[in-house]
């Protein structure tokens, strides 16, 4: 589903340049659960950035479900976020003055879907996330935990390949991350491809797969024994 083969990213700042990616590997298949770990600072979200082609790698190969993601214009680049991609964000990043299934909606006016349909489509995706009976709800209505749920069914919504999370669980409480993490394996037994970037150990090990990143390079890439959240929830 995703290739990359030797990634450089770098960041100039002013006479300077900060190197953060130096060389990054890694083919990512279909239904994988995958956790992106490192520290804070080296390059977990430059690389999340890239492969949502949200950014630019300064070279390097990246394929997405065969196709080359290279040089691309504003516009086919937006074809193919809304064709591939589904994002969640530390920071849910709803619409503050729109209720949670106009939130779940959005993406999919965006793609010329009419507004029974959306509205349809939405209902579902909030049903999936447990949270139907709050479609009404703005999001300073919702605790945090539902905030995420609801990003998660606005991901969903328009049926990407890939779901790409940057610190889903960042902004959450342990047993709401639990949660959120069970929704996550959830989706991800139905067959979704997922990527998720954090930097905590025990969200990592509910994961199928780990891949660490370190002064811009991977130094390990492992299969781990996947924790169930619903152990713990
Ligand atoms: P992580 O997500 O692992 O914390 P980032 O990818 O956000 O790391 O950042 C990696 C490094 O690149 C950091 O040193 C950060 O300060 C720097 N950086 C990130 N984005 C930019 C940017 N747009 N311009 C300049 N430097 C950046
Ligand atoms: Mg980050």
């Amino acid at each position: 589903m995703i290739e990359i083969k030797d990634l450089h990213k770098s960041y100039k700042m002013g006479s300077s340049e900060l190197h953060v990616l130096k060389g990054i590997n890694f083919n990512i298949k279909e239904g994988e659960l995958v956790a992106i770990m490192g520290s804070s600072g080296s390059g977990k979200s430059t690389l999340l950035n890239i492969l949502g082609i949200l950014d630019e790698a300064d070279s390097g190969l990246y394929t997405l479900d065969k196709v080359p993601i290279k040089k691309l214009n504003e516009t086919i680049a937006s074809k193919y976020r809304n064709q591939f991609l589904g994002f969640v964000f530390q920071s849910f990043n709803l619409i503050n003055y729109k209720s949670a299934l106009d939130n779940v909606a959005l993406p999919l006016y965006y793609q010329g879907v009419k507004r029974k349909e959306r509205n349809d489509i939405a209902m579902k995706y909030l049903e999936k996330v447990g949270l139907s009976s709050h479609s009404h709800h703005l999001p300073n209505e919702l605790s945090g935990g539902q905030k995420q749920r609801v990003a998660i069914a606005r991901a969903l919504a328009s049926n990407p390949k890939v779901l790409l999370a940057d610190e889903p669980t960042g902004a959450l409480d342990t047993v709401t991350s639990y949660e959120v993490m069970e929704l996550i394996q959830g989706i991800n037994d139905e067959g979704k491809t997922i990527l998720i970037v954090t930097h905590e150990p025990d969200i990592a090990a509910m994961c199928k797969r780990n891949v660490v990143l370190k002064d811009g390079v991977i130094i390990d890439d492992k299969m781990v024994e996947q924790v169930r959240a619903s152990s713990y929830v």
